[in-house]
């Protein structure tokens, strides 16, 4: 149904501020996993949406890895047309309800956002979650039509943002869809690495619900490379797409990173998150540090950092070799820190973990560091300042500096090529050396994003979907480059 109204001239429209997104108190959330942004309401929604200027040409599009139709999306809010609106969304992106929580929007749709130009770009995230929302709460007449069965089937390894967004689009297809997933959770780094107070776990398992209902099969438990290998599933399916993320973590390789009280952050993030560890009645238990430091600079080291807080630590203090404007992680998760109370040490690179006669941690002694010329990441060198060692004292520390591909599948995969840093190479389509087999997200990217993970899922199935059916693979826009992206 859509609403009556006058529009509203472009200069009127000029004339709107953004809405700023309601949020908890910080000195309240800092001690509850509740989620922080609490969303739009409809009206404020609606005000938001009367800040577009439904651009001839929108850039927005252009800036998102998936190419959501941004403006029809936000043209269909502010007419009243809520179902309309979140059928277009969930045409366009397979997890909206998530990329509106956690895309790095600033740097995408929003940074190249027309009104932006002069003044705030439009809040194009907060209405995407908006609207995914709404959807979510109302889900009548939103499932799309089951398609004709293909009679083809294909096996997806990884149940994060790219394994799910392929299986939702190559069941679109009439495809036969089973995922294999390592973990007894599906999700991935949604549900086993962002924490419950940016990403709350029940709207993922919405989102796997969803897919499951579409017909889409789920395999728990299953590591292919030792469960399965990848010749067996190439045997059991007509096309297989790798989809295992690179979760393997990279450690600071300092003396004394063995003692009692070191967590790499995928580890301790995994254990609150996954596992439950935050509730003392849980199987599986965490350290609770009181003087906690946390070394990264990216959205892991954030996210550490916050679950330390929240689990009680007094003190709670990133450690980071370079200074504030390089800061990989976004904007909001540093401010929302910063609110939290987190201490930033800029400048700074950790040398040993110190530890007591029961090699538990006392401290972390460190270098301060001083910035040089911009290295191969455009980023300013950070450079040892002599005699300036000193120590933090802590009980705790959480190495968030990085991950890796994890070699379990790829070792057990005879003639998948892969790069010198372990990483799967495909086409630009997703193809692999290995004919059927498809790879995307993290996997061949390293570490990166959300929307990047499901752009590469959303371009595989179009590639698998026109290699089952024995045609051309489809032209499709280059792939973005990682790297700027990179989140640790
Ligand atoms: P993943 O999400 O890693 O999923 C891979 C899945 O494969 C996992 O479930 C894993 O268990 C499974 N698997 C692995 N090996 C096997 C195997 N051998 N057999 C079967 N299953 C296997 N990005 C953003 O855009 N915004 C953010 O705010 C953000 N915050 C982040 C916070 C944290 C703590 C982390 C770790 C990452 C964050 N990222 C963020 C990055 C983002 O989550 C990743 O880029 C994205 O999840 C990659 O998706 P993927 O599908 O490639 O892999
Ligand atoms: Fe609206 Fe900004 Fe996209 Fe223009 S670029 S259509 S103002 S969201």
């Amino acid at each position: 149904m859509t609403t009556e109204r006058v529009p509203l001239t472009a200069k009127e429209r000029m004339a709107l501020d953004r809405v700023a997104m309601p949020e908890q108190k910080a000195a309240l959330r800092a001690v509850n996993f509740r989620e922080v942004n609490l969303g739009l309401t409809e009206q404020l929604a609606m005000l938001e949406a009367e800040r577009c200027l439904q651009c001839p040409k929108p850039y927005c599009i252009d800036g998102c890895p998936v190419r959501v139709n941004i403006p029809r999306f936000i043209k269909l809010l502010r007419d009243g047309d809520l179902p309309g609106a979140a059928a277009q969304l969930l045409d366009d992106n397979a997890l909206p309800c998530v990329t509106g929580r956690v895309c790095p929007q600033e740097s995408q749709c929003e940074l190249v956002c027309l009104r932006g130009k002069k003044g705030r770009s439009v809040a194009i995230g907060h209405l995407e979650r908006f609207v995914a929302d709404w959807a979510q709460d109302h889900p009548d007449g939103l499932a799309p039509a089951k398609p004709a069965a293909s009679g083809r089937s294909v096996a997806i390894v990884g149940s994060g943002p790219a394994g799910l967004t392929a299986a939702g689009e190559l069941v679109k297809r009439g495809h036969q869809v089973t995922i294999f997933e390592a973990f007894h959770a599906a999700g991935g780094v949604l549900v086993y690495g962002i924490p419950e107070f940016r990403l709350p776990k029940d709207i993922v398992q919405a989102e796997v619900d969803r897919l499951v209902a579409a017909g889409v099969r789920i395999e728990p438990n299953a590591i292919i490379g030792k469960t399965y290998t990848l010749p067996e599933l190439q045997e059991q399916f007509d096309a297989v797409f790798v989809a295992v993320g690179a979760g393997l973590p990279v450690f600071m390789d300092v003396p004394g990173e063995n003692l009692k009280g070191v967590y790499s952050a995928n580890e301790y993030l995994t254990r609150v998150n996954l596992m439950g560890a935050w509730d003392p009645d849980a199987d599986t238990p965490v350290l609770h540090g009181q003087r906690v430091v946390v070394v990264g600079g990216g959205n892991v080291a954030m996210d550490a950092v916050r679950t330390a807080r929240r689990l009680g630590a007094a003190q709670a203090t990133i450690v980071y070799r370079r200074g504030r404007e390089e800061l990989p992680a976004r904007a909001e998760e540093v401010h929302h820190a910063e609110q939290e109370g987190v201490r930033f040490a800029f400048q700074v690179a950790p040398v040993e973990v110190v530890g007591d006669e029961d090699r538990w941690v006392v401290g972390l002694r460190c270098v301060r560091m001083e910035l040089g010329e911009p290295d191969d990441s455009g980023r300013r060198r950070p450079i040892p300042v002599a005699g300036s060692e000193f120590v933090i004292d802590c009980d705790m520390v959480v190495v968030a500096i990085g991950t890796r591909s994890n070699p379990l599948l790829t070792a057990t995969a005879p003639g998948l090529e892969i790069n010198q840093r372990g990483y799967i190479v495909t086409d630009d389509r997703g193809m692999t050396s290995l004919d059927g087999v498809f790879a995307g997200g993290d996997i061949v990217r390293g570490a990166a994003t959300v929307i990047l993970a499901m752009g590469d899922g959303k371009r595989a199935a179009s590639a698998i979907d026109a290699y089952l059916r024995g045609e051309q693979l489809p032209e499709t826009p280059a792939a973005v480059p990682a790297e700027v992206h990179a989140t640790a």
